[in-house]
């Protein structure tokens, strides 16, 4: 979890030399030592104390606006040993990015002591994000007789919330809504004490003197609060036995909790969350709990058990007790596990899983004001649990899945954020980026850092883009970030594309427009550590093309600078236009239309049938005329409209779908075994490439009409689609010379495409980047326009 950038062991050994040829002469040296990265809320002072006086060293520790600065003076011993443990031994959370020591003159310490913060000019303090609950403090919970037993707001240097508690930066305790709790002078001591674990943890408390619970209870007035603080956590227990849906306060934001295995419990949840069937989280009580429920392995559990404790997505066990309706005709599962000392006390006293899910209604941004989060759940929830520590920002919980060994972000909040990435080319001036309209986060660039927003969901409706506003209020006010260069998506009607082009000409500021697909290219690059010119192979649902069309099957190449669009997938109409994403049949329709013009509806499908029988013959030809065909509807080489497609034609007929679902069903029923791919044919044209999955659709067909297994036909998809780019990104490699390929886009969310791509094209010699740090999908957008914005300044 300790990372730590790649230029570290030579700067390390650099640095050293000169303080081993003057051992010669005096046994004491004296370092200056420079420590920047995420080193401020997470302990890292404590630690740097404590270390320095273990190992008998002098001087001095100190927060500045750039990091941390440490004067170091003792044996060499001592000062080789402080340099490994800011190395090897750091604070669970801390990330050292760069660290620079400098021997210096002898100074007139007498001891090792912690300096209040300097304020430096160019303000850039990097934010830690929430931390889950530590080791230490969970034991200290269970502990027999430890004042804090049991309390719900438990928390340390290593513990705690941080992003979304604090109002303004230098972080203290003044500045993060825990200004309200006067410690009380056992918690004073701690804190002030440098030896002590919670010696300047700002959130520190107990139960004299920190946040408390309440229950409310839904009544027909309205919400009542019964019993007192005591009482708060036995209520609400008791109501989620008694088959009810309660509200819970957590770190971020609210959630909706009640009993996993209650099949009617979770439908009853479903229908008042007005939530299709989009899958619920679930936080187990335990690991033992977890693992009898879901197929774990280590870097899995480990990330569960880290500071950043997200949602892991887990293959569900066969024999679960975990209700279907959590997560319908899906074999994975988002499972967490207890990650704030409130939900340790209340999955303790409950005992079984409990669903935990955003507490909104479907498309809303999460609640996490007390008042609105009870208002807008009035409806939902029969009783609430809330406290008094108040939430200065929603963080949504972050969403991991373990692909190829390694860790994939899916959603990017709590516990990543605001934690920052590196940038190959650092930003000449500060730069914000505005994001997507789907999954939108924004992200603001300043030096070599960019840092990214949580998770600010699909901003459709006023509500999400009143949340994004506030996140970006926020963010800019926190960082204090004078913005000289401000980008955004291409799409003319984007929300986020409106709102950018307001803000930068009240501010007249300049606006850099940037295609999707290439920031998400340059996104990959970027988090990459790399500059250089790319294929991007840019597999996703949606993103505005610079013809107005709707691409999403993108062979690109480009630089963080510029692109060009060398081959791409077929295109055909998305028939009834926007509505084709939520209805796969369309597609499948438009793909049947393509191999088989007016006579699909002579072939002996299923899907054929069914569609007869549920639309006039009319309609159909309505839909498919060539007027409607080449005039009105939007073309589209989405590859995530050519799997929906696919499935609607397979198995999924005509249902709606959310967001991906029918992909998603698609990579679930796959097969396991090798299959051979179905065909598809690399055209050459004038402007490049086209992939053609004509031949495809034939050969599903036939294999349709076959009776061939739905896993058969599934793999033989997804072989197909990872064949044909291949080969195209083969045919680019000869007319360019390019050799590396970056996977971008929300279709390597699917694990089968992700790996499989990453093997075949490492077989044929390609060098292969993907993301890990920032989500394949939209999430990852905004730092892709953020560095071609800085990229394009520049040239
Ligand atoms: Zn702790
Ligand atoms: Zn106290
Ligand atoms: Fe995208």
């Amino acid at each position: 979890m300790i990372s730590m950038s790649t230029a570290l062991p030579h700067e390390f050994d650099s640095k050293m030399e000169t303080p081993k040829v003057s051992y010669l002469f005096s046994a004491i040296q004296h370092l200056e030592i420079h420590v920047s990265g995420t080193v401020q809320g997470v302990g890292f002072r404590p630690f740097v104390y404590n270390m320095a006086r273990r190992l008998g060293l002098r001087g001095t520790v100190q927060n500045n606006s750039q990091g941390v600065i440490i004067h170091a003076q003792g044996a060499e011993d001592g000062l080789s040993g402080l340099l490994d443990a800011l190395r090897d031994a750091l604070p669970p959370a801390a990330r050292v990015d760069s660290l620079n020591a400098v021997p210096q003159e002898l100074g007139d310490y007498t001891e090792f002591r912690i300096l209040p913060s300097e304020v430096l000019d160019e303000t850039f303090t990097q934010v830690s994000p929430d931390l889950a609950l530590c080791f230490e403090c969970r034991r200290e919970m269970e502990g027999l007789g430890e004042r804090r037993r049991d309390y719900p707001f438990i928390n340390c240097t290593n513990c705690g919330p941080r992003f979304t508690i604090i109002q303004r930066l230098p972080y203290d305790r003044p500045e993060t809504t825990m200004s309200e709790f006067r410690l009380c002078d056992v918690c004073r001591a701690e804190y002030e004490d440098p030896e002590d674990r919670r010696f300047h943890a700002q959130p520190v408390a107990c139960r004299s003197c920190g946040p408390w619970l309440r229950y409310l209870e839904m009544t027909r007035d309205g919400w009542q609060e019964t019993g007192t603080k005591d009482d708060a956590l036995a209520r609400a227990v008791a109501a989620l036995k008694e088959q009810k849906i309660v509200l819970v306060q957590g770190i971020g934001g609210f959630h909706l909790a009640c009993d996993a295995r209650d099949e009617r419990l979770v439908n009853e949840l479903r229908r008042r969350k007005h939530r299709d069937e989009k899958p619920f989280a679930v936080m187990f009580p335990s690991e033992e709990s977890l693992e009898e429920c879901c197929e774990v392995e280590g870097i899995e559990l480990a990330f569960l058990r880290s500071y950043r404790a997200p949602i892991m997505i887990l293959k569900k066990r066969p024999d679960s007790v975990i209700a279907e309706a959590v997560a319908p005709g899906n074999p994975c599962l988002g499972a967490m596990l207890p990650y704030s000392p409130l939900h340790v006390v209340l999955l303790k006293e409950f005992g079984t899983p409990l669903v935990m899910t955003s507490a909104n209604l479907s498309d809303e941004p999460i609640a996490y004001d007390v008042d609105r989060a009870l208002d807008r759940m009035s409806g939902i929830a029969d009783g609430a649990l809330v406290h008094n520590r108040k939430i200065q920002m929603f963080a949504d919980d972050s969403v991991v899945k373990v692909i190829g060994g390694a860790p994939r972000v899916w959603r990017r909040s709590r516990g990543y954020v605001p934690e920052a990435v590196h940038v190959p080319q650092a930003f000449h001036t500060p730069t914000l980026a505005f994001g997507p309209q789907l999954k939108n986060t924004f992200c603001l660039g300043k030096q070599q850092f960019a840092i990214l927003s949580q998770h600010l969901g699909d901003l459709e409706n006023d509500l999400s883009a009143d949340a994004a506003r506030a996140a970006l209020e926020h963010f800019l006010h926190l960082y204090d970030a004078k913005i000289e260069l401000a980008a955004c998506d291409l799409h003319p009607d984007y929300t986020t594309t409106r709102i950018a082009e307001a803000w930068s000409s009240e501010r007249g500021i300049p606006l850099v427009k940037v295609q999707h697909h290439h920031a998400h290219l340059a996104a990959c690059l970027a988090e990459n550590g790399k500059s250089e010119r790319a294929i991007g192979l840019c597999l996703d649902g949606t993103g505005y093309g610079t013809d107005g069309a709707v691409w999403g099957g993108e062979v690109l190449v480009g630089d963080l600078c510029g692109f060009e669009r060398i081959g791409h997938l077929q295109e055909t109409a998305m028939l009834g236009g926007e509505r084709a994403a939520k209805e796969p049949w369309r597609m499948a329709l438009a793909w049947l239309f393509e191999a088989y013009g007016h006579r699909w509806s002579e072939l002996p499908l299923h899907f054929a049938s069914h569609l007869r029988t549920e639309f006039a013959e009319q309609s159909l030809r309505m839909l498919l005329s060539s007027s409607l065909r080449s005039n009105v509807f939007p073309r589209t080489t989405s590859l995530g409209r050519l799997f929906d497609g696919a499935a609607a034609l397979m198995f999924f007929g005509t249902r709606r779908q959310y967001e991906g679902q029918a992909a998603m069903l698609l990579e679930g029923m796959m097969a396991s075994a090798t299959e051979k791919p179905y065909p598809l044919e690399v055209i050459e044209n004038s402007q490049g490439w086209v992939l053609s999955p004509v031949p495809m659709i034939r050969a599903m067909v036939s294999d349709l009409e076959s009776r061939v297994a739905p896993d058969v036909m599934s793999r033989r998809f997804h072989e197909g689609i990872v064949d044909g780019f291949t080969r195209l990104c083969m045919r680019v490699r000869e007319a360019t010379s390019v050799n590396t390929v970056a996977l971008s886009g929300g279709c390597f969310m699917n694990a089968f495409l992700l790996t499989a791509f990453e093997r075949t094209l490492t077989e044929q010699g390609f060098a292969v980047l993907s993301h890990q740090q920032v989500p394949p999908n939209d999430g990852g957008v905004a730092l892709g326009q953020a560095v071609v914005a800085n990229a394009r300044r520049e040239g």
